[in-house]
């Protein structure tokens, strides 16, 4: 491993070129993704915050239709909390939308509706840290300031061959990264130069297999592949179990739902199928099994089907449960998992996302 520090490999020459080949190679190979079309920071801020921990081909339509939906800053802040919780289902994490929200809320009332200019200004909103604030100003504002995401770490330690297995050793690393990063940034393309870093680590420098023959600055990373490649976290499975109880009400259909307490630490306030007391399901009453991943537990999910009369004796007891009309459920904050199920089970008005809201 080479010792921590600068840029002592890479004269000012060869971080000239080095820029000069990762924004070529990034102006011919870049994913044509909608926030890439944009310099408008409040719509760059949503992508920035939906693409955290969520895959980029699942944040796609979510984020055009969020933004149709709430296409300015202050268009958010004046929205109801259910309605941006719904149009964030499927994404996780609801954390960040509630954070986004509020945020909103504070550039309406504390900025005059203007999102503030500087990464150091971005960073005083609620939810929006490091990272964030870096991406926004240098992207729509062309601040030279170095985004460092999980992407970027590792082009910039396998280009200078560092690395450290200790706890202490891993803060020095976070910091000299940080610097590197900051060191190679472009003058002039700042934005653009920290979207190629982030591009070639997702595209090229993969975390387990880099593809070092096609990578466009190969000719200054020191290690090319030969670094040590991060673990995975291993996923657990667990089982669980749901009921879907339906009932009909004249000429509706209605879908009993609970909603999770507010103080959870995951997914508070969102509606979900009542909790089934037992896990097993006879195939007899088994409407379906779903998979679903949340976080590093990959769940084995057993839905039940449940008559009305049934419901007291087979679910768990929920504070907040009621019957919802099936055709209000596509508007409601579902779970993820909730929507998967309510839509493999062909409910007539629900979409497998979320629709526009009235
Ligand atoms: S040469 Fe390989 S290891 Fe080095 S930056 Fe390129 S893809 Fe990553």
């Amino acid at each position: 491993m080479a010792e921590l520090g600068g840029t002592a490999h890479l004269s000012g020459y060869a971080i000239e070129d080095l820029r000069s080949r990762l924004l070529a190679w990034y102006d011919s190979n870049r994913r044509d993704l909608p926030w890439r079309r944009t310099q408008d920071p409040y719509a760059i801020w949503v992508s920035e915050i939906m693409l955290q921990q969520t895959r980029v081909a699942a944040v796609v339509d979510r984020y055009e239709v969020f933004l149709r939906n709430f296409p300015s800053v202050e268009a958010l802040a004046f929205a109801a909390e259910d309605d941006v919780l719904t149009l964030w289902s499927g994404l996780g994490y609801y954390r960040r939308a509630r954070m986004l929200h509020k945020a909103a809320k504070a550039v309406a009332r504390d900025h005059l509706g203007v999102m503030p200019r500087t990464a150091a200004g971005l960073r005083e909103l609620p939810g929006i840290g490091a990272y964030t604030s870096a991406a926004i100003a240098s992207i729509a504002y062309g601040e030279m300031t170095a985004v460092v995401d999980g992407n970027v770490e590792r082009v910039a330690q396998r280009l200078a061959g560092w690395g450290s297995e200790s706890r202490e050793g891993q803060s020095k690393l976070s910091r000299a990264t940080e610097t590197l990063a900051n060191m190679l940034l472009d003058l002039k393309r700042p934005g653009d130069f920290n979207q190629s870093m982030m591009e070639l680590g997702a595209t090229v420098c993969l975390p387990t297999s880099p593809k070092c023959l096609t990578c466009p600055i190969e000719l200054h990373c020191r290690t090319r592949g030969e670094h040590p490649t991060p673990k995975r976290a291993k996923m657990r499975s667990q089982d669980a179990a749901y009921a879907l109880v339906i009932r009909s009400r004249g000429e509706d259909r209605e879908v009993l739902l609970d909603q999770r307490p507010e103080d959870q630490t995951v997914m508070p306030g969102m509606w979900e199928l009542p909790a089934l007391r037992e896990t097993e399901v006879a195939a007899s009453d088994l409407n379906m099994v779903v998979r679903h991943a949340i976080m590093e537990v990959n769940y084995s999910v057993r839905i039940r089907n449940v008559a009305e009369e049934e419901a007291g004796e087979l679910v768990i007891p929920s504070e907040r449960r009621r019957w919802t009309r099936i055709h209000d459920v596509d508007a409601m904050p579902l779970t993820g998992l909730a929507r998967k199920v309510l839509f493999r089970a062909k409910l007539p008005e629900l979409s497998p996302s979320i629709t526009v809201l009235k």
